[in-house]
């Protein structure tokens, strides 16, 4: 990277509200901590889109020169509160519906998320610590909050204790809640007879009968709270103070409020610098989530058997579509938005390969470095991906003027942009073309295979389309039939 370039980063930062100056606590080495999934069913499209963000987040990061420790948890155990608001053991349940061990449970719907990782193009974390391999850790910590005088033991069960913290520490300065606004809501939901105050969280859930998981612990068998598992692993990979802790804009209240309780009331320091929130996935203005039915799966459109879309679409068009929003902003996902996104993206990589083969002459007409410019100040500006996008579609309008000769560029300066297109494409948006699998020169072949096997399905000739179907599998190519039409991968 061009040295000059490396301007400021801003931040917005949740805790304070506004944008901050990025300076990491320990020079060019940066921490990041981000939730990671609940596995006891498959990631929808909405949680992908909160892992894509912290992927741009990270590309960035590292394309701007920093060493980063990227550490996103996998949480495989616990108590978790489900957003309706009740206490579940969501992945005890599934083990219990499905009749197999709840590590089974996980094992199966991390291989997914893993392959899901690898088709929407997201770089793997430093480390994927699990909550079941950090019982210890947690136990610990507990006793540490216990000896400080911010929690209490009940009935085989460990609290958080509000009041108490609140003596020393504000609560709420995260999320903005008020204590007492908190009265109704929590009053309402859970069980309070163990808890000595309304607002009090359990850190320790002593087992119940059911629970296909539980641990030995000071206190008895039982099962680790849901935020405990966070502290933990975060102050056990990044230390006590880290500089950036991130995850979906629907765990502001209460996991990463209490997340800074817990550390606060055990270590004395708040955990992040710097809190990051992205924001949901919409549908039809309601947020996209498992309880209120209105997800799709993330394979389920790459495949196009969403009933919500009459096609498939790439992987990358629905990334590229989702860098068009900024991970602060709610996104809502349609049928026009996608097509329009598909175009769009097409004109992005016609104009970089035009690029490639572009007449040069001996001046250039525009600034480009100023252009240039223009890439990195969108993303130092709090990762703006739409302005880097829009700051990308002026260069691809000055490419195409360049075509008709109503621009010039000269050689060094044509290294230079598109050099800087293709990084800010590839490693920081993520985005790879369908050169770069080799499927550019294998499309025309493909679309004359398929329409040979569509002739043959016409003619009910089903041996010849499954010895087309087989012979592609054999030769790593799958074809899926859709609604509409056939995709391939
Ligand atoms: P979970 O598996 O429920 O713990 O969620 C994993 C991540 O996905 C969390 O960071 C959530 O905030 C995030 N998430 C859940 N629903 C959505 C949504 N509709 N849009 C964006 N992110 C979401
Ligand atoms: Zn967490």
């Amino acid at each position: 990277m061009n040295n000059s370039n490396k301007k400021q980063l801003f931040i917005f930062n949740t805790l304070s509200g506004n944008k901050e100056a990025f300076v990491p606590i320990h020079n060019d080495m940066v921490g990041m901590y981000v939730c990671g999934p609940t596995l006891y069913s498959e990631p929808h499209m909405g949680n992908m889109r909160t892992f894509i963000n912290f992927d741009l987040i990270y590309r960035f990061l590292l394309h701007s020169g920093y060493q980063v420790k990227y550490v996103r948890n996998i949480t495989d155990a616990g108590h978790i509160t489900n957003s309706a608001g009740e206490q579940e053991d969501s992945i005890g349940k599934a083990a219990r519906m499905e009749q197999v061990q709840p590590l089974e449970i996980v094992y199966k719907y991390n291989l997914k998320f893993q392959e899901l990782n690898q088709t929407y193009n997201l770089l793997p974390p430093s480390i994927e610590p699990t909550a079941t391999g950090h019982i210890q850790e947690q136990i610990e910590i507990i006793e540490k909050i216990i000896e400080n005088g911010f929690a209490y033991v009940k009935n085989g069960s460990v609290y958080f204790d509000v009041k108490s913290y609140m003596q020393s520490y504000k609560y709420g300065e995260l999320s903005g809640r008020k204590v007492d606004e908190l009265e109704n809501e929590t009053r309402a939901l859970n069980a309070q007879e163990e808890k000595r105050f309304f607002a009090d969280f359990a850190l320790w859930k002593k087992a119940q009968d059911n629970d296909m998981q539980r641990w030995r612990s000071p206190w008895g068998d039982g099962n680790p709270g849901w935020h405990i598992e966070c502290t933990a692993m975060s102050t056990k990979y990044l230390g006590e103070t880290f500089d950036i802790h991130g995850g979906g804009l629907d765990l502001k209240f209460p996991h990463h409020e209490d997340e800074i309780a817990q550390s606060c009331g055990a270590t004395g320091k708040s955990p992040a610098n710097f809190w990051m929130h992205a924001n949901m996935l919409n549908v039809n203005g309601k947020k996209m989530s498992k309880s209120l039915g209105n997800f799709f799966l993330p394979k389920e459109i790459v495949e196009g058997t969403s009933e919500l879309f009459s096609k498939a679409y790439s992987p990358q068009v629905i990334r590229f579509f989702m860098m068009q929003s900024h991970y602060r902003s709610t996104l809502d996902l349609t049928e026009d938005a996608l097509n329009a996104a598909e175009k769009g993206f097409e004109r992005l990589t016609e104009a970089i390969s035009l690029l490639e083969s572009i007449h040069v002459g001996d001046t250039s007409s525009f600034s480009i470095p100023l252009c240039i410019q223009g890439f990195y100040d969108a993303m130092n500006d709090d990762f703006n991906a739409p302005i880097l996008v829009a700051n990308l579609f002026d260069a691809v309008k000055k490419i195409n003027l360049i075509k008709d000769n109503k621009e010039t560029i000269n050689a060094g300066d044509k290294d230079f942009l598109l050099s800087e297109m293709k990084c800010f494409v590839h490693d920081v948006l993520g985005l790879q073309f369908s050169s770069d699998s080799g499927d550019d020169r294998l499309s025309p072949v493909m679309d004359l295979v398929l329409e040979l096997r569509q002739k043959a399905r016409t003619n009910k000739d089903w041996d010849t389309s499954d010895l087309i179907r087989d012979g592609l599998k054999n030769a790593g190519i799958e074809v899926k039939d859709g609604k509409e039409s056939t995709s391939w991968k």
